[in-house]
């Protein structure tokens, strides 16, 4: 299994997660004239793709699910109440199928096997754990906390994506308005890059390959500000990268062949 991120930040965040068989995109925020090159980018194009998991109904996360699917009729799955927040939403030209997740049992998408969790944001929002040929990803963006429910979910995986949305310390110099301040750094906002340090800590991530941080505010975080905070809470054997905000990154597979601590 493997993973690219082709964007990820408050602008637009969508990430394509395969195996031998399947491949599959989280969330479609991007602007209609990124898809195809974005995609290409990822040496993918919109037919490659079999079916789009949503994570919640907030513009970043869902902009361009009607130009991705005027492309090719992709399955959307999520759960009950965020497809119907996206039917509601979202002007489709031809409505795609809408397959609720199971609450009971993993969902099987092709060869995938996928689990979902429920997050702390300001609308209804859901993580992942994408399972394949053994191996087990671990998807978690847009919460204000990481629920204690889900840590049960995210132990022993080999792979994670996760929020590391902002610095606190940087907020206080922030041009954002004060309720937008505080909705982000509530418990219905985003992980922090110490708070995204503290669940991985919590996490039982010894056979790790993989962890890409996700979701950094463009105006409120930086990189290296984010790897150097969440360096601190995990072994030094995992390698620890973050994802473009603007632009496609590398395969999760370039990074983890890597040799820990050598130059991306
Ligand atoms: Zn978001
Ligand atoms: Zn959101």
């Amino acid at each position: 299994m493997r993973f690219c991120s082709l964007s990820s930040c408050s602008y637009a965040n969508s990430v394509v997660v395969q195996d031998n068989n399947t491949c599959v995109l989280i969330d479609c925020g991007l602007r209609k004239r990124d898809i195809k090159p974005f995609l290409a980018l990822a040496g993918l194009t919109v037919g490659n793709l079999d079916a789009i998991l949503v994570t919640h109904c907030h513009i970043d996360h869902i902009y361009g699910l009607r130009f991705i699917c005027q492309e090719k009729d992709l399955p959307i799955y999520s759960t009950t109440n965020i497809l119907r927040k996206l039917k509601e939403n979202t002007r489709f030209k031809t409505m795609p199928k809408l397959i609720p997740f199971s609450q009971r049992a993993a969902n099987k998408i092709g060869s995938l096997a996928v689990t979902h969790f429920s997050l702390s944001h300001d609308v209804e929002t859901i993580g992942f754990v994408l399972s394949s040929n053994g191996e087990r990803m671990g998807f978690l963006t847009d919460t204000g906390f990481v629920p204690a429910g889900c840590l049960d979910a995210l132990q022993s995986l080999d792979y994670l994506y996760i929020e590391a949305n902002h610095d606190p310390d940087l907020y206080k110099k922030s041009a954002k308005p004060p309720h937008v301040i505080r909705r982000n750094l509530g418990p219905a906002g985003h992980l922090s890059n110490g708070q995204c340090g503290q669940a991985l800590q919590s996490m039982g991530l010894e056979r790790c390959k993989l962890v890409v941080l996700g979701h950094l505010s463009e105006d409120d975080n930086n990189p290296a500000l984010a790897i150097k905070t969440v360096r601190q809470h995990l072994a030094p054997g995992i390698n620890l990268v973050s994802a473009p905000s603007r632009t496609p990154g590398k395969w999760s597979d370039y990074h983890h062949q890597r040799t820990p601590g050598a130059p991306a």
